[in-house]
């Protein structure tokens, strides 16, 4: 079965044909412009190839509840154009083939379950750590969707002591996006994050925070892995520093053998940057198999 994937993101679209066993035939990138720009090119690009089913990650916040009358909408963006754009209903209307739709980081963490690190399980957070912190969860076996989806990148941090860098976040003022995305550890060091490799106090603070968040998800979530992905998490140093903390922060409380064994609990991302497109292509099957329930 042929399948398209899209994996939409604020600067760049990756559009992907596959396979359901997750084999890439082809790729292409387009610049993210106005939809009214680059959606037509999207269709245009898919017209000529034959899919059975597309599946979307999107960037949020979006309508990802296949209940909701906002399903497949992008909703409060400053991008211009995308704000309320119906994203899904476009794609549908200009492929007539079944869309699937999610975030880009729920994609993600599909992908991770699907064809990587996280195989098999059926409760997993998937972090990204890049330009913004967001998480895509499963639960159950299904993409944790709710009110919206999760946020879980804006979770509140206690604040180290000695850092007196400012949240780059406009809403929050110890939130993990605020004080431990890509451009806040540039704000605070004054170069780009894979600039300050040789510095441990960056690391050292950056898994302090890291850990707080993924602390809480292990508690709130109970997740049976967690994955880490995105361009900060190229940092491959962060992983011991972040495991040594999240042990400390439980302070022996949850003894599962998952937490015993911490260093397969939180690992890095398995897909070489593959996990969301590869998602999205997993939404797709997805979405041909539900063609005749989800409309
Ligand atoms: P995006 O989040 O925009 O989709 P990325 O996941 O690549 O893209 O995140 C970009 C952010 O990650 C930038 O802030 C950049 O400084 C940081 N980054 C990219 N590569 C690295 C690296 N090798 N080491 C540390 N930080 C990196
Ligand atoms: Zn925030």
């Amino acid at each position: 079965m042929r399948l398209g994937a899209i994996e939409a993101g604020g600067t760049k679209m990756v559009l992907v044909i596959g396979t359901e066993d997750g084999t890439v035939l082809e790729r292409e990138i387009l610049p993210t412009t106005a939809p009214e720009a680059v959606v037509p090119q999207i269709i245009s690009w898919f017209s000529d190839r034959d899919i059975s089913a597309l599946g979307v990650g999107a960037f949020g916040p979006t309508g990802v509840n296949p209940n909701s009358s906002d399903f497949g909408r992008v909703l409060d963006t400053p991008k211009p154009g995308w704000k309320n754009y119906d994203f899904r209903g476009a794609l549908l209307e200009g492929l007539s083939v079944p869309v699937g739709y999610d975030t880009d980081v729920n994609a993600a963490c599909l992908g991770e379950v699907t064809f990587g690190a996280a195989k098999g399980l059926d409760v997993v957070v998937y972090l990204t750590v890049g330009t913004g912190i967001g998480a895509g969860v499963m639960v159950g076996g299904e993409l944790l969707h709710g009110m919206l989806h999760p946020e879980a990148g804006h979770v509140l941090v206690a604040k180290h002591a000695d850092d007196t860098a400012a949240s780059v976040c406009p809403y929050h003022e110890s939130c993990l996006e605020g004080l431990a995305s890509g451009p806040a550890i540039e704000s605070r060091w004054g170069l780009p994050a894979a600039e300050l490799v040789e510095s441990e106090k960056v690391w050292e603070l950056e898994a302090d925070y890291l850990a707080q968040a993924l602390t809480n998800y292990t508690l709130c979530y109970s997740p049976q892995r967690i994955i880490l992905g995105g361009g900060v998490m190229h940092q491959q140093q962060l992983f011991p520093l972040i495991r040594k903390k999240v042990a400390a922060n439980l302070g022996g409380y949850l003894r599962t053998s998952e937490i015993a064994d911490i260093d397969s609990y939180i690992v890095p991302s398995s897909l070489n940057d593959d996990q969301g497109i590869l998602g999205a292509l997993e939404l797709a099957r997805r979405a041909e198999v539900l063609k005749d329930v989800i409309k």
